[in-house]
């Protein structure tokens, strides 16, 4: 009975050097493309939390210029009551925003709509002074414009002011209202360069826990992937059935094997290439199950009679090829023949029928330069092949 198995096409290994760069080029996309989706959501959380930050603190501001109206309208009623005079009202109303400061640099501030500055904790030195025709760095005639805002129901007027504590003007954004009985104008504001830095250091802070969590989200990714991968590649090392080497493992380490192979150049390679005889029968007979039966037992036939470095492969089917370093060609055809009569001595039974079987195998010795690994173990099967041309149950070399 011929072989059928010998027939097998031999794949080159650049098949699995293609699938390395593969997932090794499909690694780096992923990892380019969640670099990408990092920074677009970085970008997005820097954008509409920093808008967010900033109408809150929009929305402060505008209700402490509110509480400051009110605080006006208090002390207007206390003079309108008579509890006290128009100009203590406005003494102590004035003395009250004036001492009301809040955080770094928050402060009221009230100009006359004649255009005199009346309270201006920071600036004691220009209160007092008529600031109708003052203008800011930009040019803009400022107190016009409050008063236009504020008379017009209230609003936000951005300008350049002195900071307290710096020099120079920075810009500013306030909240002015406009109280009519006394024909004053309140406001309070923030800097904007103070506000930008308050929202960036909370924005850094907060991306900065953002990224920490998902470097430690990303890891525990890599962790599980790698124990993942690391089961797979086990899977994929060992044959499940025989648990011999797969032929795929067997290409992953030829490189390794062909290496060593130069580096110990007195030793021979060889390749034995072993075919169960009849096998098919087997399988008819008595049964698949007592097919894979002879195919495991044949398996630890061959790794219990190979040595440490040496590689026991199932092939496919009922073939397997062993590899290994021998001193002579001599030593080669020991092992198989000690394979070949352990297997022919082995008993197996199914139903209370007793069988035995044999093996054929054919060994080639490696020739460096001259040919290729593949070459070697098309040799090593055309020796089986001609083995059992001869009648089976033998080993030729
Ligand atoms: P020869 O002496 O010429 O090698 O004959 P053979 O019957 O051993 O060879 P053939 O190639 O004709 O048959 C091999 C059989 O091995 C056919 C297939 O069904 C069987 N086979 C392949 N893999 C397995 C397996 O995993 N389990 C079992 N039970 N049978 C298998
Ligand atoms: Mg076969
Ligand atoms: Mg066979």
């Amino acid at each position: 009975m011929p072989s059928s198995g010998h027939k097998k096409t031999f794949m080159p290994n650049a098949s699995t050097q293609l699938t390395r760069l593969h997932i090794h080029n499909r690694l780096i996309a992923l990892a380019v493309l969640m670099g990408v989706g990092i920074l677009v959501f970085l970008l997005f959380f820097y954008q509409s939390f920093s808008s967010s930050l900033r109408h809150e603190k929009e929305a402060q501001t505008r209700s402490l210029s509110e509480a400051g109206l009110r605080v006006l309208r208090h002390f207007h009623q206390l003079g309108e009551t008579g509890r006290l005079s128009p100009e203590q009202a406005q003494q102590l109303a004035r003395g009250a925003l004036e001492s009301a400061t809040y955080g770094d640099s928050g402060y009221f501030w009230i100009i006359a709509g004649t255009g005199t500055l009346l309270v201006q904790p920071y600036t004691p030195e220009r209160v007092g002074a008529d600031l109708s025709n003052w203008t800011d760095i930009q040019g803009k005639y400022i107190v016009r414009e409050f008063l236009a805002t504020a008379k017009a129901g209230g609003g936000w007027v951005s300008y350049y002011w002195p900071k307290p504590h710096a020099q120079g003007q920075y810009p500013k954004v306030s909240y002015v209202l406009y109280f009519e009985p006394w024909d004053w104008v309140l406001g309070t504001g923030v800097y904007l360069d103070d506000s930008r830095a308050h929202v960036t250091q909370t924005v850094l802070q907060a991306s900065g826990i953002l990224l920490l969590a998902f470097a430690g989200f990303v890891l525990a990714l890599v962790l599980a992937a790698r124990y993942f991968l690391r089961q797979l590649e086990s899977i994929a090392i060992r044959d499940a059935l025989t648990n011999l080497y797969t032929m795929r493992f067997l290409r992953e380490i030829t490189p390794s094997i062909l290496s060593k192979q130069q580096r110990d150049g007195h030793r021979l390679l060889a390749a034995i290439f072993i075919d169960i005889d009849h096998f098919k029968q087997v399988n008819d007979r008595y049964g698949h199950d007592s097919g894979d039966q002879v195919l495991k037992r044949v398996a630890q036939v061959m790794t219990s009679l190979s040595r440490a470095g040496d590689f026991c492969v199932r092939f496919g089917g009922e073939e397997f090829v062993l590899i290994g370093f021998f001193d002579d060609e001599a030593a080669a055809v020991q092992v198989a023949e000690r394979i070949r009569t352990e297997t022919a001595r082995l008993s197996f039974s199914h139903r209370k029928t007793q069988f035995q079987l044999t093996l054929s195998a054919g060994i080639a010795i490696y020739h460096p330069g001259a040919e290729s690994f593949d070459d070697l173990l098309k040799r090593a099967d055309q020796k089986m092949y001609q083995a059992k041309e001869q009648g089976r149950n033998r080993v030729l070399i």
